[in-house]
């Protein structure tokens, strides 16, 4: 049974849920005024007269919901019983609307006409004055390129296919003084919700000089529906309508030169009937093309096949996609199935399709082929026929990239694909299919290189993705010679059946390859991180600057000022999250507090602050560089528990012994003023001094004496310590990622304020539990499997010693009993080789789990509350807990389980990617190193023997690679492998694992777009003199984690 939350103090205004979902973010300026005009929804079933104008909801943050337009306020202190009433004419629309339970109900939407809805050019006298925002409205003298086809000043106005398929073009700064209609908007929303974000930027771009016109509610553009008129239609009507009117209504400006709208559409039939009304309608092609001072935005064209075009140059290589209505049909009846398409990394005619659904058997099905593979592109959801079993195949060991410089060379692929048909023992088979059909895209802009076409002056050219996953991409280009050597992002438009390769267009330039910014923007770009810069309509959800904290403010919260609270950080952060204070009680108890920035208080559920937040989940630290999570005026001010400032706080107070026993806990909205941020090493330096007794230092003294007594205690019940001093890196207790590579000494009190986090972090966990049982956001650690241990067992075994795996408990005990006194970094070793063995964390609402076991920390319960500025799961946390004790209200989604795992799903991504993200800017960073350092020869530890290579780490730079011993064109060593030591012997020289070698080190760039670190065995020597021009190596396990995860 779902707990029932408790009333709140006040609601965040979602009466009646259907308006509140219907609300949008506006910009504030429309904010209050938009909510006078909303269109009623009545539905037949429940009576006609059904609430009218539900105001409600807009006023505060709007919820996620339909488009809404861009409106104009009613006019103030307009006559009549509604505002501005008098100036509308009511009309209704009526459309059949199918419910969520799958009934067809009649809805009756009362839809209201104006007159006042200006058209947004500057110059015009005729309309009333555009209020302010969104956007800066048409220029008087539009500026912009000069186009051949149309010299005078001009307008643009794009249909909806023209906005979907082209958006690239449309943001380039050259293309200003565009009308979006509001017709072509709610389009635009319904079928690409990236575009329409996209658009809604640019218009809200103050140099872009895009208008919104609310044509739908002007009275001379609204158009009904005709009899036997399919929507569609009517709606090319209605722009078309809006074009007429347009122009008409910039004759009666009296200015010398007139402004003309001209219409864009790619659609023949749309223009050739805009033509016979006596419009201008260009091509996007064609306009484009006229702008001759502009050639190179020619490449940014998408080239989307109308109806005829395909059939360009003969040869159909592929076998037509099977329609979506015929897909569904044949996925319910069990003749399809659906899945997630997963390209080979290292052969690019081989996929995987992962189905969807609890079906144990074909869970995987593997595609081999180009045929079969049929056009689909990784991360597509695609449907599948399972073939005959007498044609299923195993999957191949080969690895083939796809060099390929002719484009129509097909024979060769059929070649190709027979070297992967090769004799296969019956067990190895698995079940084999085809891709008969693509149920959804999943294409994004992708980053990559140009591989410049050998025919000289050619304009068509081959891109080369970063991604091996991804295929080639052909893009017409003319900038090739200036493309080449950068790294460009390339986005595609479709794939033909008669073409080898997926057709795409130029998007932009990133910068030249190998370049600093120019790399990091193209991980961030690889491993998914939302880094833009906050839009504004985000932003306008921030306090007003000077802010202070108010009356309100401070209701439901408790006055903390007066503690001796203070925060210890490592030196340079700005985004302070947590600060603490320790006091003895007249009792004689002690009392501590842990003080979490209260970032819930201004992050509201549901605005666009809120859904930008949860879009990124985390804030992302890279080497050099921080994308934020939430904006800075919160990461770095407003919620950054600063010394000396008043910060709204969430506190959780606890009443403890001397023995660190709790004895009551207890969770406060507060305010606190901190009275020191300190750094580690301060602190350090403070809890040591023979002469500091000031109140501060008695507090960290008191922090630090009870930490030490939780950390034992901790590690008493079994909780795992793998980081180690000696490595030079600090592994997270919790995650076990590393944190620092260039940590050398760990301070007592970065384990104090771990202690306290990881408390405070398992309190709130069992109070958000014990009040929702079924929607607690919680975070568990699985226990591995026993066979990852393996390799950990069998590693310590080769040198005598006996790892017990258990328990957590065990595995850290018999860890810290390995040891050897000839051989003191083995422990180090194993410690590292242990981590390896370890599952991820994850996030998961506790209704969807039965597992909340936390192995690492060996904890029944955990959850994140400590770090809300830097991840989102602390932030529905904080919710959580503020709903629990009665210090804020709840809302739908909060209690909505199913929501709730989406979510959960959603930040375990971003998380991953996160970490992914780190490690690639530590892999790049490395390579820069390398590339200054020169060739350089270190001592360096085999970590895992594998068939054909051994992997090493380097202590001096926390450093690991692959000593590979089998290079193409060359002729391959004699190898053994041994499983059972395990050791790999090479020619005539054994290795094993632990064993301490010396390699040489070097940047390899002969690949720029996949530079690598490349190690070579040094001692022993395995093979003849000339050791480097025999074997090469890369950084494997720490760019390409999806390797690594299967090593383990
Ligand atoms: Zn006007």
């Amino acid at each position: 049974m779902p707990a029932e939350p408790r009333t709140p103090p006040c609601t965040y205004r979602h009466r009646g849920r259907r308006a509140g979902r219907r609300t949008r973010a506006l910009p504030p300026s429309l904010r209050a005024a938009g909510a006078g005009l909303r269109d009623a929804i009545t539905t037949a079933t429940r009576g006609a007269a059904a609430r009218r104008f539900p105001r409600s909801a807009a006023r505060h943050d709007g919820r996620r919901g339909r488009p809404r337009p861009f409106l104009p306020p009613w006019p103030r202190g307009a006559p009549g019983g509604g505002r501005g009433r008098a100036r509308a004419m009511a009309t209704s629309r009526t459309f059949l609307k199918r419910t969520r339970a799958g009934a067809v109900v009649k809805v009756v939407r009362e839809h209201y006409l104006r007159e006042d809805i200006p058209c947004g050019a500057a110059a015009c006298r005729l309309c009333p004055p555009r209020p302010a925002g969104p956007g800066p409205g048409l220029q008087a003298q539009p500026s912009g390129a000069a186009s051949s086809l149309c010299p005078g000043p001009h307008y643009l106005l794009p249909d909806t296919n023209l906005l979907l398929h082209q958006i690239d073009i449309l943001e380039d700064p050259v293309i200003k003084n565009v009308i979006v209609l509001q017709t072509v908007l709610q389009e635009v929303r319904n079928r690409s919700a990236p575009v329409y974000k996209r658009i809604r930027d640019v218009i809200q771009n103050p140099e872009k000089h895009f208008y919104s016109f609310t044509n739908e509610h002007h009275r001379e553009t609204y158009i009904e529906q005709g009899r036997g008129e399919s929507s569609n239609d009517r709606n090319d009507r209605a722009i078309r309508v809006a074009v007429k009117w347009y122009n008409e209504h910039l004759k009666k400006i009296e200015d010398e030169e007139k402004i003309q709208v001209i219409f864009l559409t790619n659609d023949r039939t749309n223009k050739e009937k805009a033509l016979e009304e006596g419009i201008t309608a260009y091509t996007c092609e064609e306009y484009i093309k006229s702008l001759t001072a502009n050639p190179d935005l020619v490449d940014r064209l998408a080239c989307v096949s109308d109806e005829g075009k395909e059939i360009e140059s003969g040869k159909i290589i592929f076998p037509e996609h099977i329609p979506l209505s015929k897909l569904q049909q044949g996925i319910k009846s069990g003749h399809y199935l659906q899945g997630t398409y997963r390209a080979s990394r290292d052969n690019y005619l081989e996929a995987t399709v992962w189905v969807h659904g609890d079906a144990e058997e074909n869970r995987e099905i593997i595609i081999q082929g180009l045929k079969h593979l049929n056009r689909a592109v990784h991360e597509d959801i695609v449907a599948v026929e399972l073939l005959a079993k007498d044609e299923w195949v195993a999957p191949s060991s080969v690895v083939l990239q796809d060099d390929g410089q002719n484009e129509d060379d097909i024979e060769n692929e059929e070649e190709k694909e027979n070297i992967l048909k090769t004799s296969v023992n019956k067990d190895m088979l698995r079940p084999t299919g085809k891709v008969v059909g693509i149920i959804k895209r999943n294409w994004r802009p992708f980053c990559g290189m140009l591989s410049k076409s050998q025919i000289k002056e050619a304009r068509r050219h081959l891109f080369t993705p970063a991604d091996r996953r991804i295929p080639r991409i052909r893009i017409e280009t003319r900038q090739a010679d200036t493309l080449e050597g950068q790294r460009i992002i390339v986005a595609i438009d479709g794939w033909p059946r008669n073409s080898r390769y997926p057709n795409g267009h130029f998007v932009k330039s990133l910068g030249s390859a190998g370049d600093k910014e120019t790399e990091t923007e193209v991980l961030l770009l690889e491993h998914d991180v939302p880094h833009q810069p906050f839009s504004q309509t985000v932003l306008s959800f921030l306090p007003k600057m000077p802010w202070s904290i108010t009356e309100q403010d401070m209701k439901y919260r408790e006055d903390l000022r007066h503690l001796y609270v203070c925060s210890v950080d490592p030196p340079g952060c700005t985004d302070i999250d947590d600060a603490l204070h320790c006091r003895e009680l007249e009792n004689g108890n002690i009392e501590v507090g842990v003080h979490i920035a209260d970032v819930s208080h201004f992050i509201r559920p549901g605005n666009a602050l809120d859904e930008e937040s949860v879009k990124r989940g985390t804030t992302v630290y890279l080497c050099e560089k921080r994308i934020d999570m939430v904006p800075e005026l919160l990461s770095s001010n407003l919620c950054s528990l600063r010394s000396n400032v008043d910060r709204l706080a969430f506190s959780c107070i606890w009443e403890m012994n001397h023995k660190a026993e709790i004895l009551k806990t207890r969770f406060t909205k507060s305010i606190i003023n901190s009275k020191a941020s300190l750094t580690y090493a301060e602190a350090q330096m403070r809890i040591d001094s023979a002469t500091m007794n000031d109140d501060i230092t008695t507090s960290l003294r008191g922090l630090n004496k009870l930490a030490k007594i939780l950390k034992k205690r901790r590690i008493d019940n079994g909780a795992l310590t793998l980081s180690s001093p000696e490595v030079r890196f600090h592994m997270d207790s919790e995650t076990h990622d590393p944190i620092d590579l260039q940590t050398k000494e760990l301070k007592e009190t970065n384990s104090m304020v771990e202690e306290f986090m990881l408390l405070a972090n398992v309190s709130v966990a069992q109070k958000i539990y014990e009040e929702f049982p079924e929607f607690a956001l919680l975070r568990k650690h699985p226990a591995p499997p026993p066979s990852n241990y393996d390799i950990l067992v069998k590693a310590a075994k080769s040198k005598n010693l006996e790892i017990k795996t258990d328990s957590a408990k065990a595995l850290a005990e018999s860890l810290d009993k390995a040891g050897s006194p000839t051989f003191p970094y083995l422990n180090t070793l194993l410690r590292i080789l242990a981590t390896r063995c370890m599952m991820q964390a994850v996030y998961f609402c506790s209704g969807m789990d039965n597992d909340f076991h936390h192995y690492g920390l060996a904890s029944p319960i955990y959850t994140h509350f400590t770090s809300p500025i830097r991840r989102y799961a602390d932030i529905i946390v904080h919710r959580l807990l503020a709903v629990a004790i009665g210090a804020d209200s709840t809302y739908p989604e909060l209690t909505d389980k199913h929501k709730l795992a989406d979510m959960c799903k959603n930040l375990n991504y971003r998380h991953k990617m996160a970490q992914y993200a780190q490690r690639a800017s530590v892999a790049f960073h490395t390579q820069l190193f390398f590339k200054n350092k020169g060739v350089v020869n270190e001592d360096a530890y085999i970590l895992f023997v594998r068939k054909n290579a051994v992997v090493v780490l380097i202590p001096k730079y926390g450093l690991e690679g692959t000593v590979f011993f089998e290079e193409k064109g060359k002729p391959t060593p004699r190898l053994d492998y041994n499983n059972e030591v395990p050791s790999l012997t090479v020619e005539d020289t054994t290795l094993h694992v632990f064993d301490k070698v010396k390699v040489n080190i070097m940047l390899d760039a002969s690949n720029i777009q996949h530079q690598k670190i490349r190690m070579v065995l040094v001692e022993p020597k395995v093979l003849g003199n000339d050791v480097p021009a025999n074997l090469s190596t890369e950084i494997s396990s720490k760019n390409e984690p999806q390797k690594k995860k299967k090593k383990l």
